[in-house]
């Protein structure tokens, strides 16, 4: 008989990259998992998700990477061209996920989510959409009387009006940058901040020439970054310094934007269509001081580390957190232990991913003298390429 893990319980609020990638990571060690989603329904923005090759190990490690495989695009280098489409030189990206997987990938990120889904109810986690927490707060203590959280857990996620929607060991919060319930359970926590960076998103038809991800760039703080995400399909990314006000017809906008371009970018005006959907978010950064955990709730994802978008790392990064998580569980630490040998692995790679990117976003929008966006991603890729 194997004895009863510590922490068998685990709540994860947020079912984005990084809620459900952890779900995936403690349901494959064993937990009980219950994941809270405020939406109803999947998101279905139409943006892209660059796999590079340490999130491609991560995702190895979380048993999803042959289907990411089979739903991406794999390539390897990326292209990087001046204003008027010359390719200027070729950024390297080597290979980490060994012999069976290719370098890297580009998928759409609705595929991402859904690949993560699908495997983290298979590994039986309870999923519940439409749950919107309110307040977290401690379970009772146990008492003379003996009351006291169900079975003995110690944190409680409710809902706005104080419906109790799970009791616990370990709480994770994985509900972004920007939701409220970041500031109520971290009030000493600095809010993100806005980078003055906007960054437009749309999937259009792969041009055939598109064999790797492309960055064109374009006037100060502009650049266009085109992935392969299906043989065809590719994701866009159209980055610009923040606009006073937004545009009330995005795929008019950027299509407008492309078109001010020369040479081959300005020629992936003709790709946007009237009706295809188009989002847009600004860029924010910041992360979660002094600590990443409060009793038994633990920060991952953008709640702990707001990356700016540059170089895939907002999204390498959550599902990195998932992978040192699921390492962790491995050990059967109690919930104190766990949660200060995560931040132990994870809040110094954070700090020096998020100096990497800032800076690369600064760069974007006031370019210095020593300006080289490919030494930044040089030292990036060997940051990331040492295990977390
Ligand atoms: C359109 C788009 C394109 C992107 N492109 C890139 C890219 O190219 N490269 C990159 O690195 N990153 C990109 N990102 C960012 C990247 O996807 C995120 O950094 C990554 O998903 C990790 O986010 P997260 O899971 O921590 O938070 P989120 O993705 O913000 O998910 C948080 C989830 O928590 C839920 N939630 C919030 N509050 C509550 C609550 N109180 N109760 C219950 N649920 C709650 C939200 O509904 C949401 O589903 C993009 C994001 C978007 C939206």
């Amino acid at each position: 008989m194997t004895a009863a893990l510590r922490l068998q319980r685990i709540g994860v609020v947020g079912a984005g990259l990084a809620g459900l990638a952890s779900a995936l990571a403690a349901a494959r060690s064993g937990r009980q998992v219950t994941l809270l989603e405020a939406a109803p329904q999947p998101p279905q923005l139409p943006g892209s998700v660059d796999v590079l090759p340490a999130m491609l190990c991560d995702l190895v490690g979380l048993g999803v990477a042959d289907d990411c495989v089979r739903t991406g695009f794999a390539y390897r280098g990326v292209d990087v061209r001046g204003r008027d489409g010359a390719l200027l030189h070729q950024l390297p990206t080597e290979p980490l996920a060994g012999a069976r997987y290719p370098a890297a990938l580009g998928m759409r990120r609705a595929d991402l989510l859904a690949q993560l889904e699908r495997a983290a109810l298979a590994a039986g986690v309870q999923l519940l959409r439409g749950q919107r927490v309110g307040q977290v707060k401690p379970a009772l203590p146990p008492s003379a009387s003996g009351a006291s959280g169900a079975n003995g857990a110690v944190v409680q996620a409710c809902a706005a009006d104080g419906r109790l929607l799970c009791e616990v060991d370990l709480l994770l919060l994985a509900v972004g940058a920007a939701s409220e319930l970041r500031g109520r359970v971290f009030p000493e926590a600095e809010p993100v901040q806005p980078l003055g960076q906007r960054w437009w998103y749309a999937l259009m038809r792969r041009p055939p020439e598109l064999e790797r991800p492309c960055v064109v760039l374009g006037g100060t703080g502009q650049r266009v970054v085109l992935h392969p995400v299906r043989h065809d399909e590719a994701g866009l990314a159209w980055i610009e310094p923040q606009l006073e006000a937004l545009p009330l017809d995005p795929a008019a906008y950027l299509r407008q934007a492309l078109a001010a371009l020369p040479g081959w970018a300005g020629s992936l005006a003709a790709l946007i269509r009237p009706d295809t959907p188009v989002v847009q978010r600004p860029v924010y950064s910041g992360l979660l001081q002094p600590h990443w955990h409060q009793g038994s709730v633990l920060a991952v994802g953008d709640c702990a580390h707001a990356l700016p978008p540059h170089f895939g790392q907002s999204a390498a990064q959550a599902i990195e957190d998932a992978r040192v998580l699921g390492d962790l569980l491995g050990n059967d630490l109690g919930a104190d232990a766990l949660v200060q040998a995560f931040t132990a692995r994870r809040q110094e790679r954070a700090r020096q991913v998020h100096q990497l990117t800032t800076t690369a976003a600064r760069w974007d929008l006031h370019p210095e003298g020593d300006t080289d966006l490919s030494s930044l991603m040089d030292r990036l890729q060997r940051t990331v390429a040492r295990p977390a």
